[in-house]
């Protein structure tokens, strides 16, 4: 109990010490806000303190069935009034099924909010949370991002704070001031069902685009409060939900405190250093033991030693599957114990009562202290509060957000895309597309946009089209608005079988380049779940049935995660990943391959061969190991850090400051990048770490920091970096950082110097 109480200590000995004496107390309270929420804890029922505690889904309070409401959407009084009146509900969240245009959100939320502060005893706004996964996606209208995956990328996190600060602007234009963003889970496992709503495999990467969102969701806060362009950010799934080891989605995860440190924690911690307001927590189990149910991860690690001081949000349903699925509580009731005891603080029930019945119950009962609601509560009551929902819980009118889906949003969501993209492959030099070439664009991404834009697009899955915005261009349209007179598409095949193949084909070979647009249809969770990472054989027969006609091939991945190409990559000219870039994706390739724009995506992840060899970039040395006892059999498709440009780039000179480093000292690294092109090139310089020896197996190199830079046409640039002792340490056999003397290699490009850590 003393690690959860962390800094509401002082407040949890008001609350306890109210009910007799609160006015006398309050004056020894540090703010006015802490005052205020001591106060109206003091004048909370149980009734309403459990209410505060639950989260309902929309469907609850509208006209018509859960998952089946009534068509158009609209909210059902007396539904309504039992939740937010009667039980005293304090957040809802989603959306029913689909996107709503602005003003049915306004009209939606500006009901709820009447109720909860005209109709209730204390008139406690309610807070409303959403998925704005890649922009306000459950908007109608607003400017899409491309995936989490496709930003890291770029390596240039400024444009996902960009992106974060638009997605924030426009998710409060529909009065919802709650983000369940960003997904800081590593994506370790290629497999699982949500690759791409990560920033790749690695921690560094994951904890500064984190951290750039979070920065770009929130804002600049003044005394922790939220203005009304910024929403609370939630870092989610805590803690290991990415690491599941069959890949399938909420499977268990087996996960060794050195790599929980090492790899799942720092993209959390760091983001609790930014001020990230909320948590939700992992669906699965880490060890044997259901996260929703470890007062180990939710309260000494998350509140003792990570000080987090937000709030802690379960994941949907996640407290019924501690009975149904995980199998650790035999009852329902049992359940919602578990859950709170392990220290969460709301709940997305989502559907009913229950846990709000049960944890009234548990109270009266004296199984739950009423003081421990109490930490909950205060917790929600200061995010209400930073967020301005006290202040003014009225709705914003459209005016306000004059931006909303506007050029120059849609710009910035364009630029993305187009630093993401990853030139993998390029014989010959086939791209950029030569003036005049025809050109056959084909397959099923090709005229699709619900591949570009993926899964959390208007639906949760993505994949409905009713509730696509018009004016965007796919692949086909933006490449055929640009070359009206040169290009042709046919389809040719499909997801999964081929379709006018002949037809295709013969355009194909009248064609001077084909581009071959594969990939998956769009999913995110349980939906999801696949067994075999090759992409579909279909498609790969059908790249080769095109490759056969002699033309070059330029296959571009539209996909949720690295789909295994080895047998067609050979036969193809030039390999393009695209991710999923949104609804600006296809005029972005169009850019890269007319040459236009010079791709400097880089791949945040290691993509795979083989389906069995799904081997990390910071392997261990064993890892290498192949059988004839050589040290190859780290062999990816394309490893981490890979993308070609169309310039040619250099690396040369580096040079460290010292080739000793002491406890408290800095060196400094140096190289010289040169493009010896006619273009200007951007680039993504990664510099990798990696220590020779170690009292616990070191990984053969670590990404240790890096810098996207711009380099003019036939120029050099020097790029600098600075490695001190943290980027030494690892986590020792007694789970605690420690830095080792001895030597270490610092390696950029192809260039490694070595340099010595000593403690005199
Ligand atoms: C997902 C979360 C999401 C929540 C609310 C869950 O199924 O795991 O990432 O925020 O639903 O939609």
């Amino acid at each position: 109990m003393k690690s959860i109480m962390g800094k509401y200590h002082w407040l949890l000995a008001i609350v306890v010490v109210c009910v007799s004496s609160c006015a006398a107390l309050m004056s020894t309270s540090s703010s006015d806000t802490d005052k205020e929420i001591a106060e109206l804890i003091s004048k909370m029922t149980i009734v309403e303190k459990v209410g505060q505690m639950t989260q309902l889904n929309l469907d609850v309070v509208c006209v018509g069935e859960i998952y089946k409401l009534d068509e158009p959407h609209r909210l059902d009084k007396d539904k309504l009034h039992k939740a937010l009146v009667d039980w005293h509900v304090g957040s809802i969240l989603n959306c029913g099924g689909h996107a709503y245009p602005r003003d049915q959100w306004l009209e939606i939320i500006g009901e709820i909010q009447e109720v909860a502060t005209k109709e209730t005893r204390l008139k406690i706004p309610v807070l409303y949370g959403i998925d704005a996964i890649h922009g306000a996606n459950y908007v109608s209208g607003s400017t899409l991002f491309p995936q989490q995956l496709a930003q890291a990328a770029t390596f240039n996190p400024s444009l996902s704070k960009a992106a974060a600060e638009i997605t924030a602007y426009e998710t409060r234009a529909a009065g919802i001031p709650w983000n369940f963003s960003p997904v800081l889970d590593v994506g370790r496992n290629p497999l699982w069902s949500r690759f791409f709503e990560t920033y790749g495999e690695d921690p560094l990467v994951c904890s500064r685009f984190g951290a750039a969102t979070i920065s770009g969701y929130q804002g600049k806060m003044t005394d922790g409060a939220v203005d009304q362009q910024h929403v609370a950010a939630c870092m989610k799934h805590f803690l290991g939900y990415s690491a599941s080891r069959t890949g399938k989605d909420r499977t268990p995860s087996y996960i060794s405190e050195i790599q929980l440190r090492e790899i799942y924690l720092p993209s959390f911690k760091t983001a609790i250093e930014k001020g990230a307001l909320t948590v939700m927590i992992n669906s699965g189990e880490i060890n044997g033991i259901p996260v929703h149910a470890d007062k180990k991860i939710l309260t000494d690690l998350l509140r003792g030693e990570l000080k987090f001081e937000g709030v802690a949000v379960t994941d949907w349903e996640d407290v019924i599957k501690l009975v149904a699925n995980h199998r650790v509580a035999p009852t329902l009731k049992e359940a919602v114990a578990m859950s709170v005891e392990a220290g969460i603080d709301m709940c997305m029930v989502p559907n009913d009562y229950d846990f709000t019945k049960y944890l009234i119950e548990l109270v009266k009962e004296g199984r739950i202290k009423e003081s421990r609601l109490d930490i909950s509560v205060a917790r929600i009551m200061r995010l209400k509060k930073q967020l301005g929902l006290f202040a003014n819980s009225k709705m914003p009118l459209i005016k306000d957000y004059p931006l909303f889906g506007s050029p120059q949003h849609k710009e910035v969501a364009k630029q993305t895309a187009l630093e993401s993209i990853t030139l993998l492959q390029n014989k010959n030099n086939v791209l950029p597309l030569k003036d005049g070439q025809k050109i056959l664009v084909t397959g099923p991404a090709a005229n699709s946009m619900t591949m570009l834009n993926g899964a959390w697009t208007r639906t949760w899955q993505g994949v409905d089209t009713t509730w696509d915005d018009k004016g965007n261009f796919t692949i086909y349209q933006a490449l055929i608005n640009a070359l009206p007179s040169n290009v042709v598409f046919s389809p040719g095949c499909d997801l999964e079988k081929m379709l006018n193949l002949e037809e295709t084909l013969k355009l194909a070979s009248q064609s001077d380049v084909i581009i071959a647009c594969m990939g998956e249809k769009p999913s995110t969770e349980k939906p999801g779940d696949i067994d075999d990472l090759e992409l579909a054989r279909e498609q790969q027969q059908f790249v080769l049935e095109l490759a056969k006609t002699g033309k070059p091939v330029v296959l571009v991945l539209v996909e949720n995660r690295p789909r295994i190409v080895r047998d067609i990559v050979d036969a193809c000219a030039a390999v393009v990943m695209l991710y999923e870039p949104g609804d600006q994706g296809g005029v972005a390739l169009k850019d890269m391959l007319t040459g236009k724009v010079n791709p400097s995506g880089k791949l945040p992840f290691t993509y795979p061969r083989y389906n069995h060899s799904l081997i990390w970039y910071d392997h261990k040395y064993t890892e290498t190991l192949d059988q004839q006892f050589s040290n190859n059999a780290f062999n990816p498709q394309w490893e981490f850090g890979f993308g070609m440009s169309y310039s040619e780039l250099k690396y040369t000179s580096l040079n460290i400051s010292s080739k000793t480093i002491h406890p408290g000292e800095k060196i400094t690294v140096t190289v010289e990048v040169t493009n010896n092109s006619d273009r200007e090139a951007k680039e993504s310089v990664l510099m990798f770490v990696r220590d020779h020896y170690a009292s616990v197996t070191p990984a053969v190199r670590k990404l240790k920091d890096f810098t996207k830079i711009a380099v003019a046409p036939h120029s050099s640039q020097r790029v600098s970096f600075s490695i001190d002792e943290s980027m030494l340490q690892f986590i020792g056999r007694d789970m605690k950082p420690i830095i080792e003397e001895g030597d270490f290699d610092v390696m950029i490009g192809t260039m490694t110097s070595t340099f010595n850590y000593k403690l005199k």
